[in-house]
């Protein structure tokens, strides 16, 4: 086998930059990711010409001498910088074989992984540091003041809901994204899951005088049906239903519009559904609703709390969204309200037999 041919077969195994150099670290060969990574220009040229890294040099200096395997790391200075992690192996008589992985997307991951843990541990310990302040305040003699007790007890319990609920959506957010490539089957009448969120919502949004108005363009006589989790949905309608209570404006009517993406016909079908949750209110800068999904972003850190929100309730919508091979749009216009709108596959669409007419045939 010519080492052109062991770069080929490496090449088709691996998507990633290969390089071979002889003993005094000039290329002898390159794969197309090599050439994708570092230019066309980079035959027979000393490696210190295309990877400026005097350590570098060195390291396969002598691995070209001592026949032994080596790894390094390597950053490239771009924008945003790459870092890749390089295996140097002895190849043929004197060669060397340079393997390069890319390490930004562990990176990355890796770095989400930690903001995340830091973000649920803020958010944790802010409701755990006041709960323990008034167990502090109650047990160094407060316990005896009945006035002291009626007022901490509730600012306790709503500390302790807090916690619950972010626990609660953190164990939710978990059980989506563990099931994201498993998607879901069961066909579900959405405008049920849709209607259950109203009715679950109704009270709430009475009391800040606004109400939630279901406006369907949908012909009546049809139920589209939706392959789907029925809770999951409920879900998703219930955080969209909240955030357009809380974030929208008071005695304001909150919108639910349902329409088919395309004219439902005797000869074709509508390929989507859409349902739109519209509330007037302050609306979202457009450098926020990009970020408004991803877990614990808030716009206004101190607002969400102070009404109990988590900054997990999009992130799940977006999730579920996902999962049932839909989307989630959000469009805002500051001073005016937000809209939004998901988007799902439809199944079918199953035609209503009327009650009455039902009971006849019967
Ligand atoms: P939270 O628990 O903070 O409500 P969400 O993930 O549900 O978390 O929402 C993230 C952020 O998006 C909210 O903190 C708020 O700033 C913004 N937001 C969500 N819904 C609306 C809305 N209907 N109108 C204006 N801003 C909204």
């Amino acid at each position: 086998m010519t080492p052109q041919s062991i770069i080929d077969l490496l090449s088709m195994l691996s998507d990633e930059p290969l390089l071979v150099t002889d003993h005094q670290c000039v290329l002898k060969f390159a794969n197309a990711s090599a050439y994708r990574l570092f230019g066309q220009h980079i035959d027979s040229q000393p490696l210190n010409h295309f990877i400026r890294h005097p350590d570098f040099q060195l390291a396969v200096r002598q691995v070209a001498r001592d026949r032994q395997i080596s790894e390094m790391i390597y950053v490239r200075p771009s924008l945003p910088s790459q870092e890749y992690k390089i295996r140097c192996l002895p190849f043929g008589e004197e060669d060397v074989l340079l393997a390069f992985s890319d390490l930004t997307q562990d990176n990355m991951n890796e770095k989400i992984r930690t903001d995340f843990i830091a973000n649920v541990s803020h958010e944790l310990r802010s409701p755990l540091t006041a709960i323990v302040g008034f167990i502090e305040t109650l047990m160094d003699g407060a316990a005896q003041d009945p006035e002291a007790v009626e007022r901490f007890l509730p600012i306790m319990r709503d500390e302790a809901a807090r916690m619950q609920r972010l626990i609660t959506e953190l164990l939710a957010l978990s059980r989506i994204e563990g099931d994201e490539i498993r998607p879901p089957m069961t066909p579900v009448p959405i405008l049920n899951a849709v209607r259950q969120a109203i009715s679950a919502f109704e009270y709430r949004a009475d009391e800040k005088g606004c109400a939630i108005e279901l406006v369907s363009s949908l012909p009546e006589e049809y139920s589209p049906i939706v392959r789907a989790e029925h809770d999951a949905l409920v879900q998703v309608f219930h955080n969209l239903m909240e955030n357009a209570i809380n974030y929208g404006y008071a005695n304001h009517p909150i919108y639910v519009r349902l329409n088919f993406s395309e004219p439902l016909t005797a000869q074709a079908r509508p390929s989507n559904i859409r349902i739109s949750i519209v509330n007037s209110g302050d609306g979202i800068l457009p450098e926020h609703i990009g970020r408004v999904t991803e877990r614990f972003y808030r716009v206004d850190k101190s607002r969400s709390r102070q009404l109990g929100g988590s900054g997990l309730g999009l992130a799940i919508v977006k999730h579920v969204a996902m999962r049932h091979g839909g989307e989630l749009g959000i469009t805002s216009t500051l001073g005016k309200g937000s809209r939004f709108t998901l988007n799902f596959p439809l199944s079918r669409i199953m035609e209503h037999v009327p009650q009455d007419q039902a009971q006849s045939q019967a």
